[in-house]
Parts: C-alpha cells; structure tokens; sequence
C-alpha cells in the first residue's frame, strides 16, 4: 500500500480506539484522585445519579447530541468530557501517522494517553495518581520485552535500558526536589513526580530521561514566569491582596516533556554532541 493509503485505511480504527480509551480516561482523571474504582459503579449524572445509557455515552458524539447536559436533569456536563475524548483520538491518529500501521504506533498511542491524563489530572488537583503511573510503568516494561522479541524498538529505550531509565528518572527528580526543598524550605517536588519520571524513563533510557526533566523544567519556568505569575500578581495587585506564587504542577510540563523526548531527544543530543565536539 502506498503511504497515504495505509493511513486512510486505519485511521478510523486509531481514531476510534483513542475516542473509547480516551473515554475511560475521563472515567480515571476524575476517580483516582479520589481513590475510586475506576471499574465500579457505572458511570453516573452527578446532578440527578441517574445512570448513562450507552447511546448517552458514545464518545464526543453523545456530548453534542445533548449539547452538554444530562438527559434526565439538564445539569451541564462539563466540556473537559468531549475534550479530553478528541484529544485522545488524535493522539492515536498523531501516532499512527508518525510510526505507520504497527505495535510502535500503538506503544506510543498507549503512553501518550497516559501522560495526557497525568497532565490532566496534575493540572486539576496537583495530583500524580499511581493508577497512571503504576500501569504506564508496567506498558513501558512490555513494551521494551516486546519490541525486543520483534526487533523493533526505536524510538522506546530497551529492556535493559527501560530499567536503568526507570531508575535514573525516579532518582534524579528525587535529588532535585530534595535540593530544592533545602533551598526554598518547603516541599517542592511531590512523590507523583517521581513515579511519574520511573514511568517515562522505563519509555526513555538514563540519558533521555535527564534530558526530560530539563525540557520540562524549560516548559514550567517559560509557562510560569511569562504567564501565570503574571496573571496572578496582577490579581493580587487588583484586589489589593498580597502575591502568593502558586505551586508548579510539574507533572503537566513533564507529560508532554517525554514525548517530546521520545520523538525528537536523540536528534536533540546527537545535534547538541556534534556541536560540542565538531
Ligand atoms: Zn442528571
């Protein structure tokens, strides 16, 4: 098949794969900062409790149809729902595109869900639940033994390289939220960050996994200190309290962070050791 037939052919299918899954992360950002199951009970209007049928339920569609509210009650549904579900499918429509009709694409699709709920859920409630992490560890560990087996890898770290990974991510963003409690006298890295970073460098290898915190440290500060500390002073200064810095959700800028890394680290590297030596 030619490029652009093989990417007509089943980009429906990725398409509506990443619409269920991204579904059921709706389902996971919204219970397991709770500690809920995320299989048990089915899903509920919170309004009026009334259960969601399944043509209530159909991703993005049922949304619009209803043009967000429950059936039963009218309460709103919030929008973050079709979101998040859209996103997901062109998160598995992006990897098919990039990695053509194979396990990679799938690998990378599977991840990159993951990672779009850590951000999510970071994002909401400064929270990195091990639901997430715990599962997209145990992925990147199949992932490496499989893509072993079959012998095609790149751009995921090996077998071998996934553990030392794992291990080089979890410690160095310990180390640097450690140091970074000393110097500013309060907690500054949570524990998510670092199941979170065992997770991506499992998917990255030791090297890339550094270079992922730097990308993410890179994000935070420009995203921080070119628009939310703004906005923030400039409310304290309206309403005549005083500037209290909000917390850097690092998860939200680690998340995209590794699959920046994952596509493009080691040309990153390789352009950046070419121009140290050469
Ligand atoms: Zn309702």
């Amino acid at each position: 098949m030619s490029e652009s037939s093989w990417f007509a052919a089943y980009a429906p299918v990725f398409g509506a794969f990443g619409a269920i899954f991204g579904s059921f992360l709706n389902v996971c950002i919204a219970r397991w900062p709770k500690d809920e199951s995320v299989v048990r009970p089915r899903s509920r209007c919170p309004g009026c409790g009334g259960g969601i049928a399944w043509y209530d339920n159909i991703p993005v569609v049922s949304w619009l149809a209803l043009r967000g509210r429950c059936r039963r009650c009218g309460e709103p549904i919030s929008v973050q729902y079709p979101l998040v579900e859209a996103a997901t499918a062109a998160l598995w429509v992006g990897s098919l595109w990039l990695l053509g009709p194979s396990l990679l694409a799938v690998r990378l699709a599977v991840v990159a869900t993951i990672l779009l709920g850590v951000a999510v859920t970071d994002a909401q409630s400064y929270l990195i639940p091990d639901g997430f992490t715990i599962n997209g560890l145990v992925v990147a560990m199949v992932g490496a033994l499989a893509g072993a087996l079959l012998g095609e890898q790149l751009p995921f770290a090996g077998p071998w390289d996934a553990v030392v990974g794992a291990c080089t991510g979890a410690g160095a963003i310990t180390i640097i939220g450690w140091l970074g409690e000393v110097a500013m006298k309060k907690e500054a890295m949570g524990y998510g960050d670092a199941t979170l970073m065992a997770f991506v460098g499992a998917l990255l290898g030791p090297v890339r996994a550094l270079l992922c915190i730097f990308v993410g440290a890179a994000l935070a500060a420009a995203a921080f200190l070119l628009l939310v500390y703004p906005i923030v002073w400039l409310r304290a200064r309206r309403s005549g309290t005083a500037f209290e810095p909000p917390l850097v959700p690092f998860g939200v800028f680690l998340a995209p962070a590794a699959v920046v890394t994952l596509l493009f680290g080691n040309a990153l590297l390789g352009w950046y050791a070419g121009r140290m030596l050469g």
